[in-house]
């Protein structure tokens, strides 16, 4: 091997990133795709061209695939573990579950692992969640995510499809674990095991079909006119209601934000351009949680409120 082809420690890195990064599978996937942004799932199915993702975020989801490995196989080893919060016991039955069979047509689906809980005689499945410290705010507040409810949900109902399962071997309770992988300040951060139910099967494999049906509506335009941008491109992410507290005027503003997932997404006009969306204020609170709309804003309904507990703490300090 002559010395210019030795690869370097930082090529080596770069590479492991480049294998963490799944193929396209030309599938909606439950952990991004059932309540994230269906234009974002078209454009990466119709391999629409994105800037060069920065190594930080490679390297984010590079040590989320190294927590799930390390994780995994430190359960193997244990195979059975205590559920404190539902006083279970829980032996481990299997990890990376292929739950794609039992989802409708046109998704794709793997639960981290699977258990066996025997004073129930069904299956538990349980999904790990990587997120930076700061994050566990909401997590502590409002339990597990919404998204992720939604993505372990599914895997739920599919399970219970199985032929040789049956759902009265599954049971509709699920375990999301939240790893913080840093800290925040002013706050104790620990992981936390949340016991979530799972959501109504039928109105998630409604959405789920609705889904897949723009999806390959879009395809078909996209082959029959060879443009990815075409007419059945679904919208970009509408922006989404925040209140931020303005310290001078002792308000909670009410702006309309891009939705957060944004910041992350790689693609640029004409493929998308909702990261250039901006923000704009709407209305605002006063100290008692009175709404007030902006003039010209009127029509838009305040769809947050700020919490008595925020109102208190503002109250006081005011
Ligand atoms: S910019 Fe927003 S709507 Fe557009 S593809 Fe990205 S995430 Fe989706």
């Amino acid at each position: 091997m002559t010395e210019s082809t030795i690869p370097t420690i930082l090529d080596s890195i770069k590479e492991m990133c480049d294998w963490n990064r799944r193929p396209e599978d030309n599938l909606l996937h439950c952990s991004s795709d059932l309540l994230g942004s269906l234009r974002h799932a078209q454009l990466r199915m119709g391999r629409a061209p994105t800037r060069e993702a920065s190594l930080g975020s490679e390297f984010r989801l590079l040590s989320g695939s190294i927590w799930h490995e390390q994780v995994a196989d430190k359960l193997l080893l244990q195979k059975i573990l205590r559920v404190e919060e539902e006083d279970w016991v829980l032996n481990l039955e299997d990890v990376e579950v292929d739950l794609t069979e039992g989802l409708p047509e046109g998704w794709t689906g793997t639960a981290d692992w699977l258990f066996w809980n025997g004073d129930f005689n069904a299956y538990v499945i349980g999904d790990l969640k990587t997120i930076k410290g700061e994050g566990m705010r909401y997590i502590y507040a409002n339990g597990a995510k919404a998204e992720h409810m939604a993505q372990v949900s599914a895997y739920v109902h599919a399970l219970a499809s199985f032929p040789d399962v049956g759902s009265d071997q599954v049971m509709g309770k699920f375990l999301i674990v939240y790893l913080p992988i840093s800290d925040a300040p002013d706050l104790d951060v620990h992981p936390t095991v949340e016991v979530c139910v799972s959501m109504d099967k039928d109105a998630l494999w409604t959405m789920m079909e609705n889904k897949w049906q723009a999806t390959s509506d879009w395809k078909l335009e996209w082959f029959e006119t060879g443009n990815v941008v075409n007419d059945r491109l679904a919208p970009p992410m509408e922006r989404v209601q925040k209140a931020y507290w303005n310290t001078s005027r002792n308000v909670y503003e009410l702006k309309l934000v891009p939705h957060w997932t944004t910041q992350f997404c790689l693609y640029d006009e004409p493929y998308c351009d909702c990261r250039d969306q901006g923000t704009t204020k709407i209305g605002e609170f006063d100290l008692d949680g009175a709404y007030t709309p902006r003039s010209g804003y009127e029509g838009i309904e305040a769809e947050v409120r700020v919490s008595d507990l925020e109102l208190n703490k503002r109250r006081s300090a005011a």
